[in-house]
């Protein structure tokens, strides 16, 4: 029996986040077209090789993206709405960045600016912490093949000697995505398939003798008209061409799974990291002619595998049959190279395996399957090792941590009063106008601060210089806010990273890497935290940052903490013990900054959980008990703050109507949320659902760099009332401002504070 290894796809960052840098440059226009296409294909090449090198037999094409996958997709597909002016189907690269940033609106000699165009819409991929965006299909829109990236790439690949296999997003996982205008995308699909026909047709003629198609949607609560697309779907694509590998991930087929397995493709990929009580039954389901995949290997953390125990279930298999080993997912969600990190102390890096050093244990385990564990005794030998190392580290377990867990009573979970009592002690002590705004917390990160802040990482600049130019930039950003007429001010996170990296790197448990880079969107990166032990505080984290701001002004200024969930959600995290038990671990630690915060004399405190949402498994029955203790974690979290203590917070890109239960469990007072994409449509739920508390929804998309104006907001807002009590808002942005500009910044925030005034004088 054969076995071989796949790559489902690997980073498209590069090792030192080329690609980022190479958007920006073209961005900002220190570089053209050419520069930028250059700069892809060279990392594009360099991926080939490196996995090529590591012995990989199927490598990924196509997995390459100047943004996101799924925007590629939706360009293939022609599915531009017409807002972008490229009904041709024909779109050049200002189109593409138009729907994935938006665009300012160009400068022209006169005092007209010509329109400016909002992006697509933009949200969570599955449950990780990529975002992709969003594809809309309008009624009456013309869909044609558009640039076939997937037919160029592998041509790309081909020609520099690489016989690659194409990743393309397969059309049922497409459409469930996408958001019809006017019309249910489904209505849609004998055209879509139509196009994926031609497009499976072209890479065949283009040589591509497999294809991966990726349909993660299969792992999640299918309805019927989505089983019939599937059906359809795939009798007629299997006579597009080229071989399909249907590709899941991101968790278990369960009650789909003799129906994947019987759909008319040659091959199924499966995800046994997540759902790894799949093999069995997969392997009655599986008829011998379907080539499974097996996803053995985690491409969702950053842990090395134990490679004997994977043999134990491997090797029964590849007796049976040809199978393929590979990550459960692509790689796309961890980073690219331990062998970059110089910081991280040597214990804690044995226990880790990022991209490359996945395929690795990949390429040890086929060796083990087809030459026999003693071929490569001693990587198999050093593997287990880690792994018993790690179980017994004395890192990772901390007793007094374990006694304040098991101290936590119910009544820590409680504030004193209710919500409508303690709306009343704060307004008293706040004295705040009605349609208050605030700022969600980051003010821009400059190039100034991003260069003190690695300045002071290179040893370059002292630590009392680098503090003295934060506390600096922090009264700038108090005294702009005073001029600007905000109502309740933020200290502007200067000294911040990154919302979780922060207080991570303060907390005890966790460790940090220098390069581990993992994008969040487009450009953006994110370096996740890794969650090794148990989390303690050994002191407070942002108590003299907010104590040197409020010193500067008379007007409230909010602390401003990640909540335990966010924290979470957005580490890497122990595999060694359910998330809740991390999860609660944290919540005692904010707590602790609560309290230490609230004692310096803050009144409002901002408990982000940007991250709840997506947390939610991608199964509705694992719903509830993940909302019941994710809520049961910022409750602790925050409920030690006394009655007129405000608490704030705030998240992302949330669709909420299905868990606005659990986000009023939350009993926060005041929460802000992402809705200016979305035109308001949000608040129509929290208002059926009769949400208590105030709400501060986002009047600014702060992810592109267009500048709303007045008007826009005001009308926004109008909308939100058609909900909402006057008395319930807050004027706000939809998220923090660190990846703004002030140049963008100061006209939004004066348009939004005039519009606060507009609406007050509406009343
Ligand atoms: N307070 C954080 C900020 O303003 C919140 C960011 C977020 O929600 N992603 O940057
Ligand atoms: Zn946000």
């Amino acid at each position: 029996m054969t076995v071989t290894i796949a790559s489902l796809g690997f980073p498209r960052i590069g090792p030192r986040r080329e690609l980022k840098f190479a958007l920006e440059r073209y961005w900002s226009g220190q570089s053209g077209e050419t520069e930028l296409h250059e700069a892809a294909s060279g990392l594009r090449t360099a991926t080939w090789a490196r996995q090529k090198a590591l012995g990989i037999d199927w490598l990924p094409s196509n997995d390459f993206s100047l943004y996101d996958h799924m925007l590629d997709m939706s360009l293939m597909l022609g599915a531009i709405p017409a807002r972008y002016g490229a009904a041709d189907g024909e779109a050049g690269l200002a189109t593409y960045f138009a729907m994935a940033r938006g665009t300012a609106g160009e400068e022209s000699g006169c005092s007209h600016a010509h329109a400016s165009l909002t992006a697509c819409e933009m949200t969570k991929w599955f449950d990780t912490n990529y975002h992709f965006l969003v594809p809309e299909l309008h009624a009456g829109q013309r869909l044609a093949l558009g640039r076939l990236k997937a037919v160029e790439e592998y041509r790309e690949a081909k020609a520099q000697g690489y016989e690659t296999r194409p990743v393309i997003v397969g059309p049922v996982t497409w459409l469930s995505l996408a958001k019809g205008h006017g019309l249910d995308p489904f209505d849609r699909l004998d055209e879509i398939l139509g196009l994926y026909g031609v497009i499976l047709g072209q890479l065949a003629l283009a040589g591509a003798d497999w294809v991966q198609i990726d349909e993660p949607i299969l792992v999640t609560d299918l309805d019927d008209r989505q089983r019939r697309a599937f059906t359809r779907a795939y009798a007629r694509l299997a006579r597009s061409g080229p071989k399909l590998m249907l590709t899941t991930y991101f968790g278990g087929l369960d009650d789909t799974l003799s129906f994947a397995a019987s759909l008319p493709v040659s091959g199924l990929h499966v995800d046994l990291v997540r759902a790894p009580h799949q093999l069995a039954p997969l392997l009655k389901a599986a008829p011998r002619s379907l080539l499974l995949s097996l996803g053995v290997i985690d491409g969702r953390n950053i842990w090395r595998a134990d490679l004997e125990a994977l043999l134990d279930r491997l090797e029964p298999v590849a007796a049976m049959r040809d199978i393929v080993i590979a990550p459960s997912c692509s790689l796309l969600h961890v980073p690219v190279d331990l062998a970059l990190e110089h910081k991280l102390d040597d214990e804690v890096k044995q226990w880790l395996a990022f991209a490359v050093q996945k395929l690795e244990e990949l390429a040890i385990l086929n060796r083990a399957l087809v030459d026999g564990r003693a071929s490569v005794a001693a990587e198999l030998a050093a593997s287990t090792q880690a792994a018993v190392l790690r179980r017994a580290s004395p890192r990772i377990h901390d007793a007094q941590v374990a006694a304040r867990i098991a101290a936590i009573t119910p009544a820590m979970h409680d504030r004193r009063s209710g919500h409508a009592a303690r709306r009343g002690q704060q307004q008293a002590a706040l004295g705040l106008p009605a349609f208050p705004t605030t700022t969600i917390g980051s003010f821009p990160q400059t190039a100034d601060v991003r260069h003190a802040r690695a300045e002071h990482g290179r040893g370059r600049l002292d630590t009392d210089a680098y503090r003295q130019f934060l506390r600096e930039e922090t009264e700038r950003a108090i005294r702009w806010q005073e001029e600007a007429g905000l109502d309740m001010l933020v200290h502007g996170e200067f000294e911040r990273n990154d919302m979780v990296q922060y207080f991570g790197e303060q907390l005890s448990g966790f460790a940090f890497t220098a390069n581990g880079w993992v994008q969040s969107y487009g450009s953006r990166c994110v370096r996740p935290p890794i969650l090794y032990g148990d989390v303690s505080r050994p002191r407070a984290m942002t108590v003299d940052w907010w104590r040197h701001a409020q010193g500067l002004t008379d007007k409230p200024v909010k602390g401003m903490l990640t909540g335990p969930v966010t924290i979470l959600n957005w580490s890497f995290v122990r595999d060694d013990q359910p998330r809740e038990a991390s999860c609660r671990q944290i919540a005692l630690a904010i707590r602790d900054e609560v309290l230490d915060l609230e004692k310096a004399g803050a009144q409002a405190i901002q408990i982000d959980e940007a991250a709840l949402r997506e947390g939610l498994p991608l199964r509705r029955r694992d719903w509830q008990a993940y909302l019941d203790w994710a809520v049961a974690c910022f409750r602790l979290a925050a409920a030690g703050a006394d009655d007129a203590t405000q608490i704030h917070t705030h998240m992302c890109y949330s669709e909420f109507n299905d868990i606005l239960p659990s986000i009023g469990a939350m009993d926060a007072d005041v929460i802000s949320i992402e809705t200016a994409r979305s035109q308001m449509e949000l608040l129509e739920g929290f208002a059926r659902y009769r949400y208590p508390a105030a709400i501060g929804p986002g009047v600014y998309d702060i992810h592109a760099p267009r500048v709303p104006g007045e008007a826009e907001m005001v009308a926004l807002m109008r909308m939100a009332r058609r909900h909402l009590a006057p008395d319930q808002l807050w004027v706000n942005p939809d998220c923090g401002l660190k990846t703004r500009t002030w140049e963008e910044v100061r006209p939004a925030i004066a348009a939004m504070v005039a519009a606060a005034r507009t609406l007050r004088a509406d009343l």
